[in-house]
Parts: structure tokens; sequence; C-alpha cells
């Protein structure tokens, strides 16, 4: 088992509905030092690939993001979940439909923040279905830009997301990849990577 895996086994708790909750040391409270890791991590996985900008979704990815961000001396940009309807024109804009909250969320980027000169490095928390992913696929298309990887804390393998970015043939680095949980028993399953 890798550092996060083993982080994952002990302080991550399996809940009903195949959501795995991890907020005493990711996205709630936030363990700095594990991020530090994780940063080092994917700039070895990514090392090589000509990364100028990291781009995450508020909230939960932003942390990561921000650590990660200074393996790559990059700055990051964080597409926000907005409501409002009357901004097409200074925005790049797309539909998220929300795992967790069951929603969908229009989220949007900054035309300032990102162009065809950008090659970007995705980073969110948690990959299921990938809506989130393809929401940020589809704001780096728009500006012209180049998706040069996507970097995940943890991915649940056994949703389709994985599959549906890898199938893009979009370079994909999960840390920890979660075959299988149980809620009964609090077992987790990792895939061999
Ligand atoms: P997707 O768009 O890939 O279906 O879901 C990704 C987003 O949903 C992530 O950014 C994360 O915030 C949230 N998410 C999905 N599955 C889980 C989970 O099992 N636990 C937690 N804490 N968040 C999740």
């Amino acid at each position: 088992m890798n550092f996060l895996e083993e982080r994952i086994v002990k302080d991550g708790i399996v809940k009903e509905g195949n959501v795995l909750k991890v907020d005493s040391f990711l996205n709630h409270q936030m363990d700095i030092a594990l991020f530090e890791q994780m940063g080092e991590e994917f700039k070895k996985r990514f090392e090589g690939c000509n990364i100028n900008k990291i781009l995450t979704i508020e909230a939960s990815g932003i942390g990561i993001a921000c650590i990660v961000a200074k393996y790559f001396n990059a700055p990051v940009v964080f597409a926000k979940k907005s409501k409002s309807i009357n901004i097409e024109g200074e925005m790049y804009c797309a539909d998220v439909e929300s795992f967790t909250h069951k929603n969908v969320n229009q989220v949007i980027v900054s035309k300032k923040f990102l162009g065809p000169e950008d090659h970007v490095l995705i980073i969110d928390d948690f990959l299921a279905n990938g809506c989130a992913l393809q929401g940020l696929i589809s704001i780096v298309n728009q500006a012209g830009g180049t998706v040069e990887g996507i970097g995940i804390a943890i991915e649940k393998g056994f949703q389709v997301g994985g599959r549906i970015i890898r199938n893009l043939g979009i370079k994909l680095e999960s840390l920890a990849i979660v075959d299988g949980m149980d809620a009964a028993t609090g077992t987790i399953t990792f895939r061999e990577q």
C-alpha cells in the first residue's frame, strides 16, 4: 500500500451509497504534510510534461491543487460554481452534475485566466462518475488550451469516471484507486498499481 492508501485505511470511513468519507485529512480538515507527499508524487508521475497551469474545481480540489502547484511552479485556477446566468462572453462555462449533492451546477472560469497558451494539469480530490472532470476538460477545450494530464487523489474504480476519461486518451493518474468498499464491514479494496 502507498502512503495515501494507508491513510485511507486508517482514517477513511465507508458510508452507504458508495461514499468514502475522508474529511479528517483530505477535504474538510486537511493534512498538509500528506498533501506535500501527494504533490511530490504527482510531480514524479507527470515528469517531462509541459505544465504551466493547474486547474481544479471548488471547493475540495483547491487545497490539494495549491500544494501540487508548488511542485510545478505554476498558478492555480479554480472553476467556480455559479448560479448566475448572464455571464457568457467573459467566462467559459460548463454544467457539472454533483455526485455527492445530486444537483447540477454551472461552473465558470474567467477567460482572463485560461487561453490557448496553457498546458493544464487538472487536479481533484475524487473521481467518481467523471462529471466534474468532463466539465473541466470542456473548459480547457473552450479556451483552446491543452490538457496535459489529470491527477486525482482517490478514484473510485467501480464507478465509470476513470474508464470514460482514459477512453478520451488523457493521461490520468490516481494516487489511490478503490475497487470495492463495504459499508457494513468498513473494508476497502485497492487496485494494484
Ligand atoms: P464525479 O463528478 O467524478 O462523479 O464526482 C467527483 C466529485 O464528487 C469530487 O469532486 C468530490 O467532491 C465528490 N465525490 C465523489 N465521490 C465522493 C466520495 O466517495 N466521497 C467524497 N467525500 N466526495 C466524493
